[in-house]
């Protein structure tokens, strides 16, 4: 079927106005009108089933959060030169949240901006410029995060002082071994790192390594690396970006899963269900050595609205107890995925925690050859029937699951009936 002309002279306007460097997703582009709950809707009335959406984590459109946001806009919206209750009642009760008694909390607007202040305070408190991150990392796009993003490929240049570590790979590499080769690789990047000259500043991991293919397993595999930058004197920066709000299920924070204890926690996307709401906590030693030396202001990171924004989602978070539902209902989807992958060769691999799977395509199941072309058809089959999510990875090839946190089993139904279906047609 053809775009009808009004999206078709839209898509036009769009390239007029917006230029190169924006993409569209799908073969056949999508126009939304409209969220509420695990759905999108577009201009027909046609519901759509949201698995990609992890910012609207609560769900689309939540009528508390959506409540929140207006009680305040309508009140006072300013910023965080003037003393104001809300953030004070935000960074306590997201603190919380960490159980690490002595951290202190600072808001920006989006993930990058976290990730960058993360490594400005890294940098001061070591006094190292070296910055290890996985090899298909994806960490924002200030020019500071966007060179320790390898993810962006060719079109950007990793920063000199930044070193790529191997993704822990379980299914290409040793399944048995991830946490030994893993912890081995940061050693040797910090070594590499120190005969050039460079103190080590920072280990930067996304801590589901969501770009590099979702490798959450075996729970614990971080201990081994952390020990080692702490060794060096640098830091361990959780980016909780993808993994944090209770997406992982059995845990609040992706960082939780592994037992270590970071000395930065940077966060954003789901944190204001889709207002602009970013940060980080950090020790405050870390903070107090940055702080008693620059002016931090950020316009509008912190302000009013988005803190009740914020304060509204982690309220949503546990009255309606969505983490437990991300560990039980994403358990109940990952088996049926592996049911799945019992009757589809295509299917290579099934992992992550929680509320963010991955669903590994592949060739041939003893070369694990990437099986690029049918992902990006699974992709468009799946929209074709209604259902939304994409493919990560370096090769593309791997379906990202990331539901809202309210995603039930009839979803998990849904979802599994159109993808066995989608894969017994190719
Ligand atoms: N870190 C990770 C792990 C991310 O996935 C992203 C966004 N995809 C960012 C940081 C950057 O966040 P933002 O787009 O809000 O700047």
């Amino acid at each position: 079927a053809s775009l009808p002309a009004s999206e078709q002279a839209l898509i036009r306007r769009r390239q007029q106005a917006l230029g190169q460097a924006y993409r569209l997703f799908y073969q056949q582009p999508l126009h939304l009108l409209r969220g509420e709950g695990v759905w999108l809707y577009d201009a027909a009335g046609q519901p759509y089933l949201d698995v990609y959406n992890n910012v609207a984590s609560v769900g689309h459109s939540h009528p508390q959060v959506v409540a929140a946001i207006a009680r305040q806009a309508a009140t006072l919206n300013t910023h965080t030169r003037y003393l104001d209750q809300g953030i004070v009642d935000y960074a306590e009760r997201l603190l919380a949240t960490l159980a690490m008694p002595g951290y202190q909390a600072m808001f920006t607007c989006t993930g990058s901006e976290a990730n960058d202040l993360a490594l400005r305070l890294a940098n001061n408190f070591s006094g190292g410029q070296g910055v290890i991150v996985s090899s298909h990392a994806y960490h924002g796009v200030t020019s500071s995060v966007a060179a320790c993003s390898p993810a962006f490929g060719e079109g950007v240049a990793l920063g000199p002082n930044v070193r790529t570590v191997a993704s822990p790979d379980g299914y290409r590499g040793n399944a048995q071994q991830v946490a030994e080769q893993f912890t081995c690789d940061v050693q040797a990047a910090i070594a590499d790192l120190q005969r050039h000259g460079v103190r080590p500043a920072a280990l930067l991991v996304d801590t589901l390594f969501t770009s590099d293919g979702v490798f959450a397993d075996p729970p614990g595999f971080l201990a081994g690396a952390v020990d080692a930058i702490h060794a060096a004197g640098g830091l361990f920066i959780a980016d909780e970006v993808q993994a944090g709000f209770a997406r992982s299920g059995s845990h609040f924070w992706g960082f939780q899963r592994h037992g270590v204890v970071p000395d930065i926690v940077t966060m954003g996307k789901p944190m204001g269900n889709g207002h602009p709401l970013a940060g980080l906590a950090a020790r405050a030693d870390i903070i107090d050595a940055f702080g008693s030396r620059v002016r931090y202001f950020n316009t509008f990171g912190g302000n009013p609205v988005s803190c009740a924004a914020g304060m509204a989602v982690l309220e949503v978070i546990e009255q309606e107890g969505l983490q437990h539902n991300a560990h039980v209902t994403g358990a109940y989807l990952k088996a049926g995925l592996q049911a799945l992958a019992g009757k589809h060769a295509l299917i290579g691999d099934v992992r992550g925690a929680g509320f963010f799977l991955g669903v590994e395509l592949v060739t041939d199941r003893h070369g694990k050859q990437p099986a690029t072309a049918a992902a990006t058809r699974v992709v468009n089959a799946l929209r074709e029937r209604r259902i939304l999510l994409s493919a990560t990875g370096p090769a593309g090839n791997i379906l990202k699951l990331r539901p809202q946190l309210p995603f039930a089993r009839e979803h998990a139904d849904l979802l599994l009936d159109a993808l066995d279906a989608v894969l017994a047609a190719l």
